[in-house]
């Protein structure tokens, strides 16, 4: 018997208590909150598909692994069981712990990158990009033209324009240290980059003497594309493909709390030497010693296990098929969504659905705020309050007006997307009635986490 339905690849035995709120009590908790569910207490709060950052459930085999931390701070037992899962996965000669994503990207330009240099990528997630532009240094994004088409479907929309990359070496290479590919492409939507591209990138760069980093936040969910709508790749494990994936680069950063299924986390990993000794210099500096980087033992065995089971296939057949599931709920009741749907997150095109709604009157948080409090869910507005806002003062719409519904690690069960579609669905048919917001205060960088709003009549 071939079954149809896909059961999450795991029971419960540990659960946590969601609180339910009135719609009233919501509309007050949203007001509160200045109209920002960023302000919210996450108490009050349904389903969370804010971020999938750091809020996946552990195994129980994670929190038996904590419980053997080895807390020694120089030479730990923990820190040889981390590196040698990260070796084993990536064949990287140097790993290097950190805190989180950010610490790594922080690390690794700060100690590569000179002003006026150049770093390409696919596409920049926001704190690699930052992280770059605070060296004085620019981050380009060249992503394939089809993946900045929300509608339009294609298997892997994160991929690289390869020949804008080698016009851009050719004339301006002097001025580039290395190249990044995001996979997935996190800020594009969570689309995945094949192996044909990845191998295309990586002999461009050979060719230009470049070496080539991979943001690898979601490398498993990308293998898992890979085998899935890759040619002559469906025999493989996910493990095996990401090796390769891992094989055709130079280093890597990495937040562990993606796909290292911890809560918190990460690591930048690199082949060359005297790459490796500046960056262990800073991190001593400003991290802690080279093996722990700002990370208790136990920590380290939690990304260790955590990077051993997220290339187990019945986790990532799960993974990807909820998403997709929740996806297609969305569009058979004409929700409009970046199709096909990346790996951790479904997105709405805001200003597809709100039509009536000018950007600069933020369809976007329109979208969020009624999601919240119509169903309790809480999505993130990605568009123009995240990036409109330039440096001059001045404010243009965003490229894309995207409400993301990020989809937290083995957290929520098919119910609770079930629901969340209700709610999305509920806010849909009622699109007419929406209406858009005006900001009141915001901060002059990064605005949308803390800025203050107030609905238009
Ligand atoms: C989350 C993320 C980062 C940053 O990682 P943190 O752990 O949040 O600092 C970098 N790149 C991508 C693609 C990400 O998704």
């Amino acid at each position: 018997m071939n079954f149809h339905t896909i059961i999450e690849p795991f029971r419960i035995k540990s659960v946590e208590a969601v609180k339910f709120t009135t719609r009233d009590e919501r509309e007050r908790a949203l007001k509160v909150a200045r109209y920002n569910v960023f302000l919210l207490r996450g108490e009050d709060v349904l389903i969370d598909l804010l971020t999938d950052s750091g809020t996946g459930a552990m195994s129980a085999a994670q929190w038996g692994a904590m419980m053997q931390g080895d807390e020694t701070y120089a030479g730990s037992r923990s820190f040889y069981r981390f590196q040698s899962v990260i070796q084993d996965l990536t064949g990287f000669k140097h790993i290097i712990p950190t805190h989180q994503g950010r610490a790594a990207e922080r690390i690794l330009f700060h100690t590569v990158l000179k002003p006026w240099d150049i770093v390409p990528s696919n596409t920049h997630f926001d704190t690699t990009r930052a992280n770059i532009e605070v060296e004085d240094a620019e981050a380009v994004d060249l992503v394939i033209p089809e993946g900045k088409v929300p509608s339009l479907i294609h298997p892997f929309k994160g991929n690289v324009d390869v020949a804008r990359l080698e016009k851009l070496l050719k004339e301006k290479g002097d001025h580039v240290p290395l190249v990044m590919v995001t996979v997935t492409n996190n800020s594009g939507g969570g689309q995945p980059v094949s192996l044909t591209n990845l191998k295309a990138v990586r002999e461009v760069c050979h060719r230009y003497g470049k070496p080539l980093f991979l943001d690898a936040c979601r490398f498993a969910e990308n293998a898992w594309f890979i085998k899935t709508r890759e040619e002559g790749q469906s025999h493989r494990t996910p493990k095996e493909i990401a090796q390769e994936m891992f094989s055709l680069a130079d280093g890597c950063t990495m937040s562990a709390k993606k796909d290292g299924l911890a809560n918190i986390g990460g690591f930048l990993a690199m082949n060359d030497d005297t790459w490796a000794q500046n960056a262990r210099n800073l991190l001593i500096l400003t991290e802690g010693f080279t093996t722990y980087g700002g990370l208790a033992g136990y920590d380290l065995e939690a990304v260790a296990q955590g990077l051993v089971e997220v290339v187990e296939e019945s986790y990532l057949h799960y993974r990807i098929r909820s998403t997709a599931y929740f996806a297609e709920k969305l569009i058979s009741g004409g929700v409009p969504i970046i199709q096909p749907p990346g790996g951790h997150a479904v997105y709405i095109d805001a200003r597809a659905m709100l039509p009536h709604v000018p950007p600069l009157q933020y369809p976007g948080i329109a979208v969020v705020n009624q999601l919240y409090v119509e169903a309790g869910i809480r999505g993130v507005e990605i568009g123009t309050v995240m990036f409109g806002m330039h440096p001059d003062g001045t404010e243009t719409p965003g490229a894309m007006d995207l409400v993301r519904l990020a989809i937290p690690r083995r957290v929520y069960t098919q119910s609770h997307i079930d629901y969340a579609a209700e709610g999305v669905l509920e806010v849909f048919r009622s699109r007419e009635k929406l209406r858009g917001y005006r900001i009141t205060k915001a901060p002059k960088v990064l605005r949308h986490f803390t800025a203050e709003f107030e609905p238009l009549g």
